[in-house]
């Protein structure tokens, strides 16, 4: 499968004066700091158009990356490049991903070095997340989940399924279930955005008593790109998917084709086979 190429624009050695420093001194006095960046995106309608506004405009960016850097003092250039990078890709929605390099070239470790520097990478991953409840006012317990997940500041909702009624799975003795499938996309790594889930869980009262029991709100992580993750807290894509008709019905809503990194089998497939 080959994936699809994205279009750069490069800006090179913008240098700002800045206050970022563990020291004191650099706190005070400041210090010339330099930036690199590539910003990911699709250039091509711009390109055959001539149209400013189909690209982002690489002017707007350098001053949007300035300002930040005068505006923040941090003790770490990580910290400046980490925070810069999630405010330019929020700031500016139609880049995919950023890799942005932050130089200090008058570190002061009283050595004659021409410059340190952190490069970093950032962007948005493309997230199924399922959502499910069995429990009380299941409808509200939904509702919340879509809830905060929309107030989640590092997540773009982008398409919610149907909300099907399903039969209970596993402990068949429980009220059913409502399940769907949210498409977003987010800035969270995966162990993030799953700590963020059991908050928004938790938040809607979900308490954790029996392994597949009743629950007023379960949100899962289906698929992260085409990661896949197998540690003992978290593995994706989710290992029991396939075999989960509540769970590939509302997925196949949203991306029929989309195809399971492992068995390399598109959506629609797996639940034809099921
Ligand atoms: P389930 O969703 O399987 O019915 P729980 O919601 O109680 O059960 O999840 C139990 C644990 O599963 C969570 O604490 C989490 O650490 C782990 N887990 C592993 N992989 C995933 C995933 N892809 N999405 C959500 N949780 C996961
Ligand atoms: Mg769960």
């Amino acid at each position: 499968m080959r994936k699809e190429a994205w279009d750069k624009i490069h800006i090179k050695n913008l240098e700002v004066f800045g206050k970022h420093g563990v020291l004191p001194e650099e706190n005070r006095l400041g210090q010339k700091f330099q930036i690199n960046a590539a910003l990911y995106l699709h250039t091509r309608e711009a390109g055959l158009r001539d149209d400013l506004r189909k690209t982002i405009h690489y002017g707007e960016v350098s001053r949007f990356m300035t300002s930040f850097m005068m505006e923040h003092t941090f003790q770490l250039i990580e910290t400046a490049a980490e925070q810069m990078a999630r405010a330019v890709l929020l700031q500016f929605p139609s880049m995919e991903k950023i890799r942005l390099e932050v130089l200090k070239p008058w570190a002061p470790i009283g050595l004659p070095l021409e410059s340190v520097s952190v490069e970093i990478e950032r962007g948005w991953h493309q997230v199924f997340v399922a959502i499910g409840s069995n429990l009380g006012e299941r409808e509200d317990y939904i509702a919340m989940g879509l809830e905060g997940l929309g107030q989640c500041e590092d997540c773009k909702v982008e398409q919610v399924s149907e909300i099907i009624t399903t039969k209970p799975y596993g402990v068949t003795e429980q009220p059913e279930f409502l399940n769907g499938m949210i498409k977003l996309k987010t800035l969270l790594s995966p162990q993030e955005l799953l700590q963020e889930l059991h908050r928004i869980e938790q938040e809607a009262g979900r308490e954790r008593l029996v392994h597949w029991g009743p629950r007023t709100l379960d949100l899962d992580i289906i698929f992260y790109d085409d990661w896949v993750i197998d540690t003992e807290e978290l593995q994706v894509p989710h290992p029991d998917m396939q075999n989960r008709a509540f769970v590939l019905q509302p997925l196949a809503e949203l991306a029929p084709f989309l195809r399971h990194p492992l068995f390399n089998k598109t959506v629609t497939q797996m639940l034809k086979e099921l």
